[in-house]
């Protein structure tokens, strides 16, 4: 079954009615790599959806946290991003433009063990400035 299946299949069985309005917010999430926060999520359907208001994104967004399928990054003080994406790797936030990357490079494996710990989540957060940002200034200056 694949992992959008899965996912919706999970949250029929908490009970919580998937409305066309949260059936797309559970979509747009599923496989998305850039980090949206609530309120990107928000402002991107809506245009979409009209009758889409923000508390719909969040209860949806909570039902998935509660179900285990997305993660709250907190790599910023100022929004919470959310991380549908459950493979472990480390996130790399640029001060100037404030993107999210994913730096741990695909298909390596994180450790499942250290000194005898078992790992079972990693949150490690680097903070600097982007290749993009680096080629911006340098080609301003
Ligand atoms: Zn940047
Ligand atoms: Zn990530």
């Amino acid at each position: 079954m694949k992992r959008k299946e899965l996912v919706l299949q999970k949250i029929r069985e908490t009970g919580f009615r998937l409305t066309p309005q949260r059936l797309a917010i559970v979509e747009y999430l599923i496989g998305n790599r850039e980090h949206p926060s609530v309120e990107k999520i928000y402002s991107d359907l809506k245009p979409k959806y009209p009758m889409l208001s923000l508390s719909t994104v969040y209860n949806t967004v909570k039902v998935l946290k509660a179900i285990g399928e997305i993660q709250e990054l907190t790599i910023s003080e100022d929004r919470v991003y959310l991380e549908p994406n459950l493979q472990p790797h480390y996130h790399f936030l640029c001060l100037e433009c404030g993107r999210i990357y994913d730096i741990w490079p695909e298909g390596e494996m994180l450790p499942t063990r250290i000194n005898g710990h078992e790992v079972r989540q990693v949150q490690v957060y680097y903070y600097g400035v982007c290749a993009n940002c680096q080629k911006k200034s340098k080609a301003a200056s």
